[in-house]
């Protein structure tokens, strides 16, 4: 230690050490035995402000080893665990190990991937790391991208590079506001709320949305979007985008890209595609259909930490002319000096995005790409696909259960009693009765979907410790729980049970 100067944040290297095996021991341990925790302890928010104590700032410092361990221990016996093998709602995806030691390495050296000059090795990695996604769901990679925070900033991202690419040059002066036009965007009715953040963080308003009905696949219903544009091109809007989702959040639905792409061209629109959950599923074979027309998109979100098993956070944006990043985002103020070789341009990231100082994030996803390489993932994303489809069938054969949809890996199916109790609104109460049930018991984790007015329990599977034997009990578990919550709930419903 060369440090001269005695400072309270230092931590001598012997002890640092020492803090850090036991750390390691401690998260080896937790990975080992997860999956005989619960999924979560369910402890309610005062439950857990007794624990942490309602103790005000300190004034002085403690140690540094007993408080890490205390931490530890606070995170391991209060969490809830996207981790375990029975994880299985929203769209929290188990967290690759390495990636945990890839973000104590990124903290330890701790680049500002914003400038090249700051983070010379990091901006490399991300810039690889960026093709390599880009071959990874099977678009050019003269694509260019940014890693960001998640989903939301990756649409984000894109919408922005979007706005500048299709509005008048002079909105970047005046603003939306005092634009000539009505500008209007096209999404059908899945796609995920940060559409709506979209619009009125940047200033189109949620009046410039056009919801668009789904056809009877639940892709958005192409005749009903180009008749619309062609609507509001006669009343003087001026279409902007369109976003196709690849991978909807409720049932996992892929729209139909392609002929997204095609009318986009046509009307000279920004076509988007919202690939956060779904993009990396185009990396099977099998599945290279389905996602046709990816490859023509001017932007793609797509979120790492969601299929691709990044601990968070990781989102990724992908723009087929990069150039509309820059040309939004870039701006070179008097106090930075950056950009000077003549002869070779250092891509700076803080001209690719919202974020002037950034961490860096590629490192975890960098090093996950390597460790699977493309065999490894094509085999655990399909092997999620398995599990969903798997979880549908035996739901589909339960005598108590129905089996609704399964797309991608998710699947939405619901407990239907035995004893004929099928009005709707009955057997949307029990369901949702039950989803509660089952979250608080710890057993198993899963969330809803409304799907045709019907309230199904939903499973997504970005789980690569979940195997066929965690599906075959949460049937048995759902059933069980189903079963009780129906017994209880019925003596009380007030409604007609006995009649379809
Ligand atoms: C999850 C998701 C988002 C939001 O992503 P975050 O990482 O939660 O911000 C957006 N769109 C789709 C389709 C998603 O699945």
């Amino acid at each position: 230690m060369h440090n001269q100067r005695t400072n309270p944040i230092e931590i001598d290297k012997e002890e640092f050490r020492q803090i850090g095996y036991r750390l390691i021991d401690d998260i080896s341990n937790f990975f080992d035995h997860i999956h005989e925790k619960p999924v979560t302890y369910n402890r309610s928010p005062s439950e857990i402000q007794k624990i942490i104590g309602d103790v005000p700032l300190p004034e002085n410092g403690s140690e540094a080893s007993t408080l890490t361990y205390k931490a530890a221990e606070l995170l391991l016996n209060n969490s809830l665990f996207n981790g375990h093998p029975k994880f299985l709602g929203y769209i929290t995806s188990s967290a690759a190990p390495i990636g945990a030691l890839a973000d104590l390495l990124a903290a330890s050296i701790n680049p500002n991937v914003g400038a090249h000059i700051l983070s010379p090795i990091a901006t490399e990695i991300e810039k690889q790391t960026i093709k390599w996604l880009c071959d990874f769901i099977g678009v050019s990679s003269d694509y260019g991208g940014i890693l960001v925070s998640g989903g939301n900033m990756a649409n984000f991202t894109a919408f922005l590079a979007a706005r500048t690419a299709k509005t008048s040059s002079s909105v970047k002066e005046n603003g939306i506001e005092n634009s000539k036009s009505k500008y209007t965007v096209y999404c059908s009715k899945t796609t995920h709320t940060w559409i709506e953040k979209a619009v009125i963080l940047f200033g189109l308003g949620t009046k410039s949305i056009r919801w668009i009905a789904t056809d009877d696949s639940n892709k958005i219903n192409i005749s009903i979007l180009e008749s619309t544009i062609k609507m509001d091109i006669d009343n003087n809007c001026t279409p902007l985008m369109v976003v196709g989702t690849a991978g909807d959040v409720s049932t996992g639905v892929v729209d139909n890209l392609s002929d997204i792409a095609a009318i986009s061209k046509k009307y000279n629109l920004w076509f988007h595609v919202d690939g956060a959950y779904g993009a990396p599923a185009a990396i099977v074979p099998e599945l290279e259909k389905l996602f046709k027309g990816i490859e023509e998109a001017d932007s793609i979100a797509l979120d790492p930490h969601k299929w691709l098993y990044s601990p968070l956070e990781a989102g990724c944006t992908l723009v087929k002319n990069p150039r509309y990043l820059t040309d939004t985002f870039s701006s070179h103020p008097e106090y930075y000096n950056f950009s000077k070789s003549e002869d070779e341009v250092a891509q700076n990231f803080y001209e690719y995005g919202l974020q002037n100082s950034r961490g860096f994030r590629a490192l975890k996803v960098w090093l996950s790409l390597q460790q699977l390489g493309r065999s490894g993932y094509e085999k655990l994303i399909s092997e999620d696909i398995q599990l969903s489809k798997l979880l549908y069938s035996l739901a589909d054969k339960h005598h108590e259960l129905e089996a609704i949809s399964q797309n991608l890996s998710i699947t939405t199916f619901r407990y239907i009693p035995k004893d004929s109790a099928r009005n709707v609104e009955y057997l949307n109460k029990l369901n949702e009765t039950l989803l509660d049930v089952l979250q608080a018991g710890g057993e198993v984790f899963l969330s809803n979907a409304i799907v045709n007015q019907q309230y199904c329990l939903r499973a997504c599977i970005v789980n690569f410790r979940t195997s066929a034997k965690d599906i075959e009990e949460i049937i048995e578990i759902v059933a069980r729980e189903g079963n009780m919550v129906h017994s209880e709930l019925s003596k009380t419903y007030k409604g007609n049970t006995s009649k379809i």
